[in-house]
This record gives C-alpha cells, sequence and structure tokens, in this order.
C-alpha cells in the first residue's frame, strides 16, 4: 500500500482529493472544521518536504451547476487558518485559470480548486475531465475517505492518468488501517456492536462481518425483528416482519460459524414515541401492547459490559437506543463508556458508518475511542466488505 510516506515532494505539485464538504452556516462561515483538520497532517508532510498542495473537493451537491452558495471560495480563510498557510484559490478546477494559478504556485503554498461538482463530468467519473484534473499535479494524492466509495473523476477516475505517482494520504491510510484491523489483523475476541434502527440497513454488514467477528452484540431497533422471529412479543416497538426469516438465517449462520450473538434481554419500554413517554423496564420477550422499546435495559447492559471488557478488538455501529431523546439515550452512553473503558485496557476500537458518529460526538467519545472514522457510507460500504473504487484505483497497478 503507497501511502504519502513512500514520497518525497520536494519541487512536485502534489494534487490531493481531500474532503472538504464543510457544513457552513447562513454567512456561509465554515461550522465544524474537522475534515479539515482531518487533512492536515497531509498537507503539512507536502510543505514540509518542500512541494505545494493542489487541494480539489466537493461541496453541498450543485448537480454540475455553478451554484455560488457552494463556493470553495468561502472556505478559504478556514483553511488558511488551520494550516497556519494563506491559501491561494482557482475560480475553476480545470481550464485556463486552473493551469495558471498552479502554474504561479510555489514551493511550500497552497492552492484551492473551485468545487469539482460545479462540472456534471465530474459525478460521472468522465474520463477527459479527470484527464484534465490529472494536469494541475506531479503526485495524485488521495486522502478523501467520505467519497471513497464512489467512481468520481477526481477520486477513481484520475488515478489512471499517475502511473507509478499515487499514493493515499494520512487519513485515508489511517482509515485502511482501522478497517484492516477489524476485519482482518485484530487481536481475538473481536466484537461487533451493531445497532440503529433497521435490519435491512444492516443486513449485508451482518452477513460480512460473521467471518470475522466471535461476538455480534444487537441491539437497537433491530432487536425486535430478531426477538419476534424467534416467538418473543414486541409490542409496539419497530420491527421488520418480512425480515424475520431472514433473521433466523442469520442467527443459524452464527451458530455454524461459532459467532455468539447477544441480544437484548430487557428493554426500556415507552407508551410512545416521544421525550415525555411514560417507561418501564420489561422483559425484551413479553413488551405489552401499546408499548415500544427505545433502549436497552439494565440487564441488557450488564450482558453487553462484560463482552465489551473481554474483547481485544471493537466495532460500533449504530445506537442501542433513541439516544436522540435524554430519556432512551443511556443505553447508548453505557455502550460508549465500555468501549471507553476496553480501549483503556488495551482493546483497540473502531466507530464508524452511517450516523453512529453524530452519537459518538454528542456524548463526547471521540476521544475515548481508537479510531473514529470520517466517512458515513464509505465506511459502512466498507463493513459490508465491498471493495471501494476509490482505494483500489490507488492499489491498482
Ligand atoms: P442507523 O442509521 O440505522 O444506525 O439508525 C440510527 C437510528 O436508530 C437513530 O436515529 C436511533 O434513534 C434509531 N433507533 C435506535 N434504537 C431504536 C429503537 N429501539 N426504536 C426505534 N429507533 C431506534
Amino acid at each position: 500500500m503507497k501511502t504519502i510516506e513512500d514520497y518525497n515532494f520536494k519541487h512536485k505539485k502534489a494534487l490531493v482529493r481531500v474532503d472538504f464538504n464543510v457544513p457552513l452556516d447562513a454567512e456561509f462561515k465554515v461550522t465544524d472544521t474537522n475534515r479539515i483538520e482531518a487533512a492536515k497532517p497531509t498537507i503539512m508532510k507536502i510543505l514540509k518536504d518542500g512541494g505545494s498542495a493542489v487541494l480539489m473537493s466537493h461541496l453541498g451537491r450543485p448537480k454540475g451547476q455553478v451554484n455560488p452558495d457552494m463556493s470553495l471560495r468561502h472556505i478559504c480563510n478556514a483553511v488558511s487558518q488551520i494550516i497556519a498557510v494563506k491559501v491561494k484559490f482557482s475560480e475553476d478546477c480545470i481550464g485556463e485559470k486552473a493551469m495558471n494559478a498552479v502554474d504561479q504556485l510555489k514551493d511550500g503554498e497552497v492552492l484551492l480548486l473551485e468545487n469539482l461538482r460545479f462540472h456534471a463530468e465530474e459525478e460521472k467519473g468522465d474520463k477527459s475531465f479527470a484527464e484534465a484534473l490529472s494536469e494541475l499535479g506531479d503526485i495524485y494524492v488521495n486522502d478523501a475517505f467520505g467519497t471513497a466509495h464512489r467512481a468520481h473523476a477526481s477520486t477513481t477516475i484520475i488515478a489512471q492518468f499517475f502511473p507509478e505517482k499515487k499514493c493515499f494520504g494520512y487519513l485515508l491510510a489511517k482509515e485502511i488501517e482501522a478497517i484492516e484491523k477489524v476485519m482482518r489483523t485484530g487481536e481475538k475476541p473481536v466484537t461487533a456492536i451493531l445497532g440503529g434502527a433497521k435490519v435491512s440497513s444492516k443486513i449485508t454488514i451482518i452477513e460480512n462481518i460473521l467471518d470475522k467477528v466471535d461476538h455480534l452484540i444487537i441491539g437497537g431497533g433491530m432487536t425486535y425483528t430478531f426477538v419476534k422471529a424467534m416467538g418473543g412479543e414486541v409490542g409496539d416497538s419497530i420491527c421488520e416482519d418480512d425480515k424475520m426469516e431472514l433473521a433466523l438465517d442469520i442467527m443459524e449462520q452464527a451458530k455454524k460459524k461459532n459467532v455468539s450473538i447477544h441480544l437484548p434481554v430487557d428493554v426500556l419500554a415507552a407508551d410512545s414515541f416521544s421525550k415525555d413517554a411514560r417507561t418501564q423496564i420489561v422483559s425484551v420477550k413479553h413488551i405489552p401492547k401499546g408499548w415500544q422499546g427505545l433502549d436497552a435495559g439494565p440487564e441488557t447492559l450488564k450482558m453487553f459490559k462484560k463482552v465489551i471488557l473481554a474483547s481485544k478488538t471493537i466495532l460500533w455501529n449504530g445506537p442501542v437506543g433513541v439516544f436522540e431523546m435524554e430519556k432512551f439515550a443511556k443505553g447508548t452512553i453505557a455502550i460508549g463508556n465500555y468501549i471507553d473503558e476496553a480501549t483503556k485496557n488495551g482493546a483497540f476500537s473502531l466507530v464508524g458508518g452511517g450516523d453512529s458518529v453524530a452519537a459518538v460526538k454528542q456524548f463526547g467519545f471521540e476521544d475515548k475511542v481508537s479510531y473514529v472514522s470520517t466517512g458515513g457510507g464509505a465506511m459502512l460500504e466498507s463493513l459490508e466488505g465491498k471493495t471501494l473504487p476509490g482505494i483500489a484505483a490507488i492499489l491498482e497497478a
């Protein structure tokens, strides 16, 4: 795996695909700089070597149209502040303007190109557009994990124009390493904690990780499809009746593969899906009509804790309750605390995929787990066992 560490950028122009798709407020100020900060080590390495960096990214969904609201110009200041180097800006990402700006770029300087998605060719993965982009640098660096699952011009197609001169940036390399640890090289026992709302959205992940893990903890809304399939009464809990057979099949497969599945035994049930609902702790198999399970119960958490603390490698995807409402957030917070403790005891923990990161950030677990993925969709697809085109394009000769 070629990373940025394998190159010296002295007198070279690095063309870096970053993920600067950051949120802006009404005054076009960046409200969350995480993604910019995540790209900093890569940019700094290039500059420190004595090279220059041409940064390219998308912002929002302009759908192939120029849209001043989604101009990357808005984020120039934020990037300049974070890397402590004044960032230059090119009003287009290809063509004469971009070429001139690149020609004038000196060692130690940084140029940010305008939103790639102002050109429809970007998302179409157009080869000529990718070729036009490729003329803007000597070495291609992909550091955008958030778009690595897309075969877009700047994330994938472009790589073919840099034979022997393409590599992963630090962020993308870290993401790949974290996934490898959970899926292949992690110390046993390996435990996956899967929560979230529906079996249907997690099924491919479950099927893929059954071959990789020793323990599978299932929580959240998915629970009730499993419990009902096994004959339990789930009241008004969220349940996908058409996935019950699939749930039984997963249990069967797990048995064959020697994977222990841990399902909740008790739940915090509510008489409505609301923050003011009345609640009670009930057995997961006997949820009364008119009640729905919205968080893990105390016995369940005790059981989950034991499994998590005995694990050496942990993957967490999805909350075990409706964490957006304080009343039903305790289970998710508890899981975060157990993972924190396991990590302190030497386990490797990865959180990512979909919205999992939102829960982790909301409760301040970011610094307590080993790694928080920066890519929702890209991480989900990785956990599903898919090869991401952006990653494959760098690995290909
Ligand atoms: P996902 O995007 O599939 O990871 O699902 C995350 C969502 O699952 C969050 O918005 C949670 O509120 C929701 N969720 C977790 N547990 C439950 C539950 N028991 N009933 C309904 N929704 C749930």
